[in-house]
């Protein structure tokens, strides 16, 4: 499957990149199998009565929103106009991921990865689902070449073990990059997302979700090449941080391919250490 996507294959040496210590969350229980479009249907409709949050205050409203549980978190974001991007949008664009629900909070579970990216595009936001079209498929398929326990477990997917979502929850225009109160007026449902599915690996594809992950840890971040941050191991909230291209670019600069895998590569070998 790799060298058909023509990316050079093979594994990341022993030593590996030690990080901080980080408390991981226990195993969880395995995820159903439903298909994407019925999880983001689900995710559009499975939704209880969530407060309107936009006329508050800036601090009141972030306060609010780390307070939600799942469904009301899916809620706020499906009524959102909190920036600009709600004019245009046809769907808003939460995330996919397993469906079974952990607990109070009403989260799926289990979540090994969280993979990040910018922005939906005019397929996801037709569709509601993140990472859809050429990209997601070049997504889906070298994270399908992923084996966190061994080779004969299940490969990674929407269905097992990885939730997909963006910073940016409503599409931007013509695919223009996000601006920064926009951003800043979303980020707190990622924090959200991230704080009720406690991943243990967050994989930030692009230069916004790079951004978006590492400004409060990184001085200069949004200064730095996407290709100087990457190869490292970075921490958000304890969760360690992988970044990587965005598929986009790589459908774009398919040389860089064999980088993004090394990238896969890495998050596999910081995931293995973390979880023994
Ligand atoms: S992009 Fe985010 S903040 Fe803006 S309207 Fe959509 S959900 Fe709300």
């Amino acid at each position: 499957m790799l060298q058909e996507m023509g990316v050079a294959v093979w594994w990341p040496a022993a030593d590996a990149v030690p990080i901080a210590n980080q408390q991981l969350p226990a195993p969880q229980e395995a995820p159903s199998s439903q298909p994407p479009e019925a999880i983001a249907s689900r995710a559009q409709t499975a939704i209880s009565a969530a407060p309107l949050i936009g006329a508050l205050p800036s601090d009141e409203r972030h306060g609010r929103i780390a307070r939600m549980h799942w469904p009301d978190l899916q809620q706020a974001v499906h009524q959102c106009q909190d920036c600009g991007l709600c004019a245009q949008r046809k769907n808003t664009v939460f995330g996919t991921g397993p469906t079974s629900v952990a607990g109070s909070t009403g989260a799926p579970t289990p979540v090994d990865w969280l993979v990040v990216g910018e922005a939906p595009g005019e397929q996801e936001d037709l569709r509601g689902i993140p990472f859809v079209g050429p990209a997601g498929q070049l997504l889906d398929n070298m994270l399908k070449a992923v084996r966190l326990r061994g080779a004969g477990e299940p490969a990674l997917g929407r269905q097992q073990g990885i939730y997909i979502t963006n910073v940016i929850k409503c599409r931007p225009p013509g695919n223009r990059n996000p601006q920064a109160a926009e951003i800043a007026q979303c980020l707190p449902y990622l924090a959200r997302q991230i704080s009720l599915l406690q991943p243990r690996l967050i994989l930030a594809l692009g230069r916004f979700a790079a951004d978006a992950l590492l400004m409060g840890s990184q001085p200069g971040v949004s200064q730095m090449p996407l290709g100087k941050l990457r190869g490292q191991v970075y921490a958000y909230q304890g969760i360690p941080v992988v970044v990587s291209y965005h598929p986009a670019y790589l459908l774009r600069n398919p040389p860089d391919k064999a980088k993004a895998w090394a990238d896969l590569c890495l998050a596999v070998q910081v995931y293995q250490e973390k979880t023994g």
